[in-house]
């Protein structure tokens, strides 16, 4: 794919202190078109900045929206790595296939990313926990109101230079499980990463957090009885030395990180079942002792310890909310693997 350049000469100023998360772009984006019969099209780096579409682009109105979230680290022998890209590729494929969108080939993805971040490479952080947010997405911009698939889409990549996801680090976190609202049922878009996914978890979210809970635990949608995922991350159990976590059937994000660590759980020589897990018996295992850790597992958090659930009335701490062994040694080897401090024995850094 060849990719055109459009330079800029008003740099911005870099950001120093907190970073926070995605409160930053860089100073440049990845743009490109698609028209249905001409494909995609016209590939370009250029400034970062407003984008003009028509009042009636369909992404407006039917949330054609997809996209991705991954990360460029800096090593300190000065190597620029990513983490598994070609597994966000094959994501959004599956996304935009789901919601009847272009897909984008997998090395074109790739190349695009590469690239955005290859111009962008003084904007990845070097502090503690810092790295560089990628955010590639597609969304929908035919002029037209009326439900079909839109014939024509754009693709951008933004950056943002990001600090911890949570500012208390790897400290656990209070989980409210929803028993009202659900993420997704069989049959609809929980597999995919689409903007819609995200605006109707939102109610729920702020229920959580004005009842004093950091994120909440999403059951299945179809009879609330399984647990499925964390926020907008994967989740994790260890009950009895067994890890637990939700089945990839659907209605779960296959998530990156979920990946990874399930492969670096099984080196290690634990026990992994990818199986539905009802919420009676996480709760039940929370109060006689068996329930031994648990953890959510994303990109922007990579790991976040869960130290309390409440469900219907009824609470459970985990490991006295203190963030356990086995929790921290899977945060420091997968951080040691994406920031290149540990030997990348997966072949995983790219
Ligand atoms: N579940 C949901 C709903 C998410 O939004 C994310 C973040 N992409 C994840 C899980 C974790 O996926 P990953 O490890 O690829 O970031």
């Amino acid at each position: 794919m060849k990719i055109r350049f459009e330079e800029r000469k008003d740099l911005k100023e870099k950001p120093t202190g907190n970073l926070g998360f995605g409160k930053y772009q860089t100073d440049y984006m990845f743009v490109m078109d698609y028209e249905e019969g001409q494909g995609w099209h016209d590939a370009r780096i250029v400034p970062y900045g407003p984008i003009e579409f028509d009042p009636a682009s369909m992404v407006l109105h039917y949330a054609q929206e997809t996209f991705e979230g991954m990360k460029a680290y800096k090593a300190k022998d000065g190597r620029i790595l990513l983490f598994r890209p070609e597994m966000n590729a094959r994501r959004f494929i599956n996304s935009n296939k789901r919601l009847s969108m272009p897909i984008i080939e997998e090395d074109d993805f790739v190349q695009a990313v590469e690239e955005i971040v290859r111009v962008e490479k003084d904007w990845i952080p070097t502090g503690e926990g810092e790295s560089l947010y990628i955010r590639p997405y597609m969304f929908a911009t035919e002029k037209a109101i009326g439900v079909h698939p839109s014939h024509s889409y754009k693709f951008i990549i933004i950056c943002s230079p990001v600090g911890a996801y949570y500012p208390e680090g790897v400290n656990p976190v209070k989980i409210y499980v929803e028993d009202e609202f659900v993420r997704a049922t069989v049959g609809g878009t929980g597999f995919t990463k689409c903007g819609g996914n995200y605006a109707g978890s939102l109610a729920a979210q702020v229920k959580a957090e004005a009842l004093g809970y950091t994120q909440v635990l999403w059951l299945d949608g179809v009879e609330r009885k399984y647990v499925e995922e964390v926020g907008s991350m994967n989740v994790m159990f260890e009950i009895n030395d067994t890890i637990i976590t939700a089945p990839t059937e659907g209605t779960v994000l296959p998530g990156v990180t979920r990946d990874s660590i399930l492969h670096i759980l099984r080196d290690w020589g634990y026990k992994v079942e990818e199986r539905h897990l009802a919420i009676d018996d996480l709760m039940k295992a929370g109060h006689d002792g068996t329930l031994q850790e648990a953890w959510g597992t994303g990109t922007a958090a990579v790991i976040s310890p869960i130290g309390e659930l409440y469900y219907k009335g009824d609470v459970v701490q985990i490991n006295d909310f203190r963030t356990g062994a086995l929790t921290q040694k899977i945060y420091d080897t997968l951080t040691g693997i994406q920031w290149g401090d540990l030997e990348d024995t997966y072949g995983w850094t790219h």
